[in-house]
């Protein structure tokens, strides 16, 4: 038998040091809301992949789909001849778009690869350049999206300039800013450095990921949208780690009431398969001229059959409706947690549906405690739970437990979350 051991050490020999992994584990095989990992240790994942897995590991009408999709043919390129999964899924995406009026998508491979195309497309439609996005926010690793990622450590500190005419304005968290601070921010902004009539978007993550699990207020949502009506400027809702049921509607943003121009979607959508798309007003993605958006693997046709399944999936099941079922149970139980004394202090137990978080925090100071939500991170793994943090000093433990999870599995792997926290206070 292998052993993680053997494989960490050839991993370090082989492997650039530039991709970080957060748990000493290799994987065997993974099935709905489980993982064993080579040397047979079973473990709840409360990680899916980074919110990848809402319908979980290898749902059987997602494996049913993939491999009908295998038998027919893996890859011509959209950009050579046409394939119906591909006008079938922005189809879908269409009729779930939310916002009114029609709509229009195009599909990628990764999430930062659709962040960039939003931007083109929102540069192309208002022939401006500058774009505004928010401290704490993770849009991705390649230039552009590492540019408007708003985290200097690890994602830009190394790697050169960053691209030009990206601004960023703190985005309203416990502690720190308000959403009048934000607005206040944006208005220096116009004030100092970019007139609002070059801007040609706003992106926002309704619900802040890899930044903590921190909602954007409603009200921010509402001005944003107010000032992009008044200076037509284009807002992109970043939805690749809240879209698709996990929030408990099928996008983040429409908990706030607000209608965004653009959606940025990945992750989930493609069920375990590399897929992205940019969902958005008609008039916007008809914009760009024939050739400036692409990819030779942008809107794989196997990505493409597993998302249709996954749309259905979630449909079928009322993922919508389980996703704040597990909320719930998880909110509850992590918030009668906070009030033991025998755990780590915890603060902020918050998100909507099944996008949960909490932090760990310093008992005297009350700052965020990144070094002890590391240790309840290696307890949960050590006693059969993945999970991950967040947030700026890793103070966050996020939970996405697959939604497709069992009431059963869910209770088991927040009893293990109890006795990780017990360990490590
Ligand atoms: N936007 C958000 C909100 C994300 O959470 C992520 C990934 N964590 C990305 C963009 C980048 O996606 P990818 O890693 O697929 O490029």
């Amino acid at each position: 038998m292998i052993t993680n051991r053997e494989l960490i050490d050839r991993r370090g020999q082989s492997v650039s040091s530039g991709v970080s992994t957060s748990s000493p584990i290799f994987i065997q095989k993974a099935e709905n809301s489980e993982i064993w990992d080579v040397e047979g240790r079973r473990f709840i994942d409360f990680a899916a992949g980074i919110a990848v897995l809402n319908v979980g590991h290898r749902h059987p009408k997602v494996v049913e789909a993939v491999r009908a999709q295998l038998d027919a043919y893996t890859h011509v390129a959209f950009q050579v001849s046409g394939y119906e999964p591909y006008v079938a899924l922005c189809e879908r995406l269409n009729a779930i778009a939310p916002f009114q009026g029609p709509a229009k998508s195009i599909l990628f491979t990764t999430g930062a690869e659709a962040v960039e195309n939003a931007v083109k497309i929102a540069r192309a439609a208002t022939g401006r350049s500058a774009v505004i996005a928010f401290t704490g926010a993770f849009h991705g690793r390649t230039a552009l999206s590492m540019a408007l990622t708003g985290k200097v450590a690890p994602y830009k500190r190394s790697f050169g300039p960053s691209a030009s005419e990206i601004y960023h304005i703190p985005f309203p968290t416990p502690g720190g800013a308000a959403a009048a601070d934000t607005m206040k921010a944006l208005g220096y902004l116009f004030a100092a450095d970019v007139p609002p009539e070059r801007v040609a978007a706003i992106i926002i993550e309704p619900i802040q990921g890899e930044g903590g699990f921190n909602p954007a207020p409603p009200e921010l949502m509402r001005d944003l949208r107010k000032l992009a009506d008044q200076h037509g400027i284009v807002l992109i809702a970043d939805e690749i780690q809240s879209g698709f049921a996990r929030t408990g509607k099928m996008f983040g943003v429409e908990h706030s009431g607000v209608e965004p121009d653009l959606v940025t979607v990945a992750k989930a959508l493609g069920g375990g398969l590399p897929l992205s798309g940019v969902i958005g007003r008609k008039a916007l993605l008809d914009a760009v001229e024939p050739g400036g958006l692409g990819g030779t693997y942008a809107g794989p046709p196997l990505s493409c059959a597993a998302a249709l399944a996954v749309l259905d999936v979630i449909d079928a099941e009322d993922l919508l409706g389980r996703a704040d079922a597990i909320g719930e149970r998880i909110r509850s139980r992590v918030s009668k947690l906070s009030q033991a004394n025998n755990v780590p202090p915890i603060r902020g137990v918050r998100g909507p549906g099944a996008m949960v978080g909490f932090d760990i925090v310093d008992g005297r100071t009350g700052e965020p405690d990144g070094a002890t939500a590391r240790r309840v991170v290696e307890q949960a793994l050590a006693k059969g739970l993945l999970l991950l943090t967040a947030g700026t000093h890793g103070e966050t433990i996020r939970t996405l437990a697959p939604l497709t999870i069992s009431d059963e599995v869910l209770d088991e792997g927040l009893d293990i979350l109890e006795r990780a926290l017990v360990a490590a206070a």
